[in-house]
């Protein structure tokens, strides 16, 4: 007898991380690999951060506090709001898997668009449920088509906003109109795991959505613009029945205390905030005139990264870069997503994508860009 594994679970694709440096380093020879492709803040962790850490490694001794109470509490003064509503996971990851076993049953479905990010889909399927998926339009989110996909059985509605990969944004406006045709039964999930980086006006108000009423969760991470991806901590807003009831499933200790004390340390950092704004901005704007002289066409991009038609095969491309040491992300057909690094880094970017560009010849690969 061997262990059998469900079909549905066995058919799962695994996440596909960003390369790590040191692989491409040892596979390609090279040293000093330049790392775009996780999104992650090339600035660094919060200085403010990195000095709590040291003072807090002699308790490590201790188990957590399994309720967060700091960081809830300074989240909850942050947002206006009670900190009944806050939930803290192991990565906004973690509250997506949660979400998934809060309100979905077997066969129940769950509405997804595609290009977004992978584990939606990943947390659905792994938990029986039904991944209904809608393809955005001209890049951006297609919201009456994702309307039109609800069903009695839906529970679930994702929207990634800024969308991962494309950088693009649903609007307050579009929300407000698409929350008003949704039924009740709905929970719709907006990941703004990069909300911190958006400087359009007319971003969404989730905070002020919810106490309209409306069904929302929202969820952010500190693995972005924080730059505390390796600790592993996010947060959502939700109504305090839903996260009494993603209380009682999840582990007892799921954020460590490094992590609740680096999160804290780093939320009231507005310098490393403001300096990694700043950085995101001039590093877009250096490769939206690189991507303009190549005539390549892109999506102007609310977070960190930027979305690029490559008008080739888009893994050739990728593969031609990891040589000249910069790893990217290759999403799909002609479409990479390249992170927007340290000034050094983008210029290093720049130099071998454009060797790369101009030694392969643009060819007919098809997108929707
Ligand atoms: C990076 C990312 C997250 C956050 O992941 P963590 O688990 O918090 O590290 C969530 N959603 C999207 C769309 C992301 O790109």
């Amino acid at each position: 007898m061997s262990i059998e594994i469900h079909p549905t679970i066995a058919a799962i694709n695994p996440y596909i991380p960003g390369r790590l440096a040191e692989e491409i380093e040892r596979e390609f020879g090279i040293t000093q690999a330049t790392k775009l492709a996780s999104n992650e803040n090339a600035l660094g962790p919060s200085p403010k951060a990195l000095s709590v850490l040291r003072d807090e490694t002699n308790t490590l001794n201790r188990y957590p506090d399994g309720n967060g109470t700091a960081l809830k509490h300074s989240l909850a003064q942050k947002y206006g709001i009670t900190a009944d509503r806050i939930m803290l996971g192991n990565g906004s990851d973690e509250l997506i898997a949660l979400l998934v076993k809060t309100v979905m049953a077997p066969g129940d479905d769950a509405i997804i668009a595609t290009p977004s990010f992978s584990i939606y889909e990943t947390a659905v399927t792994a938990g029986f449920g039904n991944a209904i998926i809608v393809p955005l339009t001209d890049c951006h989110y297609d919201l009456s088509a994702m309307a039109k996909a609800i069903t009695p059985r839906t529970r679930l509605l994702f929207i990634c906003n800024p969308n991962n990969p494309t950088g693009t944004i649903v609007n307050g406006e579009q929300l407000l109109s698409f929350l008003h045709q949704i039924p009740k039964h709905v929970l719709v999930v907006v990941d703004e795991a990069y909300g911190e980086y958006v400087t359009t006006p007319d971003y969404p108000d989730i905070i002020g959505l919810q106490s309209q009423g409306h069904p929302l969760v929202v969820l952010r991470t500190f693995s972005k613009i924080y730059g505390l991806a390796g600790l592993r901590i996010g947060y959502g807003i939700a109504s305090p029945t839903v996260i009494e009831t993603m209380n009682k499933i999840r582990l007892p200790f799921n954020t460590n205390t490094l992590a609740q004390r680096a999160a804290l340390a780093a939320l009231q950092d507005d310098d490393h905030i403001n300096a990694s704004r700043a950085m995101n901005l001039t590093g877009k704007a250096l490769f939206y005139d690189t991507f303009t002289q190549l005539g390549l066409p892109f999506t102007h991009s609310e977070a960190n990264f930027v979305y690029v038609n490559t008008k080739q095969n888009g893994k050739v491309a990728f593969e031609a870069l990891l040589r000249f040491g910069v790893i990217v992300r290759h999403i799909d057909g002609p479409m990479l997503r390249i992170t927007v690094g340290l000034p050094h880094e983008n210029e290093r970017f720049i130099t071998a994508f454009r060797t790369v560009m101009q030694t392969s010849p643009a060819s007919n690969a098809s997108s929707n860009l």
